[in-house]
């Protein structure tokens, strides 16, 4: 067996998950670092600790309270969703966009009314994504519990209205373009997110 490296940012970087070049950030800012989550999670051993471990703190956050099912937006949160879900014990869904980029419920999947549902993504950054998720399930009726990532990118600024736990809360340094000394040294810019 390999030692399970005790922290999540080892993990990350004992996988090559942890980039370390000039990238631009979704936010359009410029970054010398970016976490790779999908590099992490291409591990299934890897996957499975990581949702063992978040699905602990969500269920820390709401002191033996029900959950019913975790619900993901794709393609990010698909695999750490799943993994939580199955350390809960619960079912899992996923939204994902349609053709003009709305999130929503498609192939098939309900959430009916009352259902205590908790929302996981692999990084949170601005919140966005889960915010969107947030506001599908109350639209069903059903009930937003909490929210999870592997990842806070936001430094923990966030705020989703709802209880949140994250493995790792990060100050993300980054810069803009014209402030960027990575750019005023010439080195190329790279945009490694999943969005394009
Ligand atoms: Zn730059």
């Amino acid at each position: 067996m390999t030692p399970q490296p005790d922290r999540v940012l080892d993990l990350f970087q004992h996988t090559g998950a942890y980039l370390k070049g000039h990238f631009r950030l979704t936010s359009g800012l410029h970054s010398p670092e970016y976490l790779q989550s999908a590099i992490v999670l291409s591990h299934p051993s890897h996957a499975e600790t990581l949702g063992r471990q978040l699905s602990t703190r969500i269920s820390a956050l709401l002191k033996e309270k029900e959950i019913d099912l975790v619900i993901s937006p794709a393609l990010g949160g698909l695999i750490v969703g799943h993994e939580v879900a199955r350390a809960l014990g619960v079912r899992f869904l996923f939204t994902e966009r349609d053709a003009d980029r709305k999130m929503s419920l498609r192939r098939g999947f309900t959430l009916e009314p009352g259902t205590r549902a908790v929302i996981v993504e692999d990084v949170i950054t601005t919140g966005g994504s889960t915010q969107e998720v947030i506001d599908i399930v109350r639209a069903a009726g059903a009930l937003p519990v909490a929210a999870g990532s592997i990842i806070d990118r936001s430094g923990g600024a966030v705020n989703l209205g709802i209880p949140r736990a994250a493995l790792e809360t990060l100050h993300v340094l980054a810069w803009k373009p014209e402030e960027c000394p990575l750019c005023r040294a010439g080195e190329p810019v790279v945009k490694p997110g999943s969005r394009p």
